[in-house]
């Protein structure tokens, strides 16, 4: 428990007890109570997002999705899908037979220079020559019959239809030209027309959220709830349509629901986070995107690894801990992975072997225990005040939705690797929950790359069955 690594921090290191007090215990503790008003904020925030009279003030804006329906294993037809949400790029070929598939996948990478300093139309003639690798190796180059895509962009988008996303801002630190205002779908389908050779039509575009949620819904169907924890942090849910003040399409026959992107990530960015965020948390800031993403800084992938190094950081300064086995590394921004906080806080090895691996990484001449035992309390603090947010964000959403029970599909490389995550959240969302609800956690095999197909077959699904 966390009493007991608190307790534990101060027999390591009882020279300091003051420092330990005020500068790791009391900055990442969070009482009860504050969690509680935590979660009244952001069922407050969520209702807002909704409202079309507080929504251009809202600071999440509850995006209609304009996904209409899950899957419901009668969606048929071969649908391709591309997969974009920072540095990896993934394209696939799902063919779906009622129920059954089989994915065809390539894995890629998007290089620096285009994500941070490119221009716009660049990085999509990048997306596009990659698809066309993808189809080349598949046999599928000059088609007869258009092949429908699903485009899974990562980023916060302003929707106007199932195939109209309008980026609002890049989040997880990319910048690149020309993009923020415009219709990505369009982008993308200009860059793959300027390819060529390709018989593609972008028929639908999802947020990895969406993606998660229409992928893990396939497998389990009481799946309610998408939920990202990767570089980004996001969720999705389904909603009934007559609680989405903003939504403002014509009746018609589809079903009276649209899945909801919260884009929860922004959380926080009106200062309603301020009276516990601490002096780490306020560093991170001024380094990325100042005043943006406060719910995402505290948790994401993007920056669980950087706390843990300010916080080292700190000790080092104030000569608490290292004495001459700090690094050049160990003082580099960025420079301890949240990668580096699943492997410590996988260590059951009392030798602390994967500490020492990282340490020797990160170029400390000589790794004693001392060090080992303090960096893995750290990442434990750390990463419980990250788990226990989300878990207020999901109790949040399960209590939004009127059903007694769901399935949340969970996808991001934080929840895969980070080996406490999904122990916390089980633990936790039950402390959040105000009203009486079953959940399971349900880890989609392939995330938003099979979801932005399927939102694409469950799109051309139910615009056949409108049209008929
Ligand atoms: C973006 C979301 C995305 C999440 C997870 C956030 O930074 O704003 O749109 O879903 O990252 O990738």
């Amino acid at each position: 428990t966390l009493d007991e690594v608190r307790d534990a921090l101060y027999t390591l290191l009882p020279d300091n007890p003051e420092f330990v007090r005020k500068h790791i215990i009391e900055p990442f503790y969070v009482s009860d109570d504050d969690y509680k008003k935590v979660y009244k904020s952001l069922a407050e925030n969520l209702e807002a997002g909704l409202d079309d009279t507080k929504h251009h003030t809202a600071t999440l804006k509850m995006w209609p999705s304009y996904v209409r329906d899950l899957p419901d294993g009668t969606e048929t037809g071969t649908f391709l899908a591309l997969d974009f949400g920072s540095h990896h790029l993934k394209a696939e070929v799902v063919s779906l037979d009622h129920g059954k598939y089989e994915v065809d996948s390539m894995n890629g990478f998007v290089p620096e220079k285009i994500l941070l300093h490119g221009d716009g139309e660049k990085l999509f003639d990048y997306l596009a020559n990659f698809l066309h690798r993808f189809l080349k190796r598949s046999g599928l180059l000059n088609t007869t019959d258009r092949l429908p895509l699903g485009f899974t962009f990562a980023f916060p988008c302003k929707r106007l239809a199932i195939n109209k996303a309008i980026l609002t801002r890049w989040t997880k630190n990319l910048h690149c030209d020309g993009v923020v205002g415009e219709d990505v779908v369009a982008m993308l389908q200009a860059a793959i027309e300027r390819r060529g050779e390709m018989n593609i039509e972008c028929v639908a575009s999802v947020n990895d959220t969406v993606g998660t949620l229409m992928s893990g819904a396939q497998e389990d169907p009481k799946c309610a709830i998408g939920v990202i924890l990767s570089k980004g942090v996001n969720a999705c849910y389904m909603e009934q349509l007559e609680k989405v003040g903003t939504w403002t399409e014509k009746q018609s026959d589809l079903p009276n629901q649209v899945v909801i992107d919260t884009e929860w990530s922004e959380f926080g960015d009106d200062g309603c986070l301020d009276f516990f965020r601490n002096d780490y948390d306020k560093m991170i800031d001024e380094n990325h995107h100042k005043g943006k993403a406060i719910f995402e800084k505290m948790i994401s992938g993007q920056y669980l690894g950087e706390i843990v190094r300010l916080v080292l950081e700190k000790m080092n300064d104030s000569d608490v801990l290292f004495q001459d086995h700090w690094t050049k590394e160990l003082g580099t921004r960025n420079r301890f992975y949240t990668k580096y906080v699943s492997e410590i806080l996988s260590e059951e090895d009392i030798r602390f072997i994967h500490t020492r691996k990282v340490l020797e990484d990160l170029h400390v001449p000589l790794v004693v225990e001392l060090e080992c035992r303090v960096i893995h309390h750290i990442c434990q603090i750390v990463s419980t005040r990250a788990a226990t947010l989300v878990a207020i964000g999901i109790a949040c959403l399960l209590d939004r939705i009127n059903k007694s029970e769901a399935g949340i599909a969970v996808d991001g490389a934080l929840y895969r690797f980070h080996p406490l995550f999904k122990d916390l959240l089980n633990a936790k969302i039950p402390q959040f929950l105000q009203t009486d609800k079953k959940f399971w956690l349900v880890q989609s095999a392939d995330r938003s790359g099979k979801g932005a197909a399927m939102a694409a077959a469950v799109t051309e699904r139910l615009h056949r069955k409108n049209d008929d």
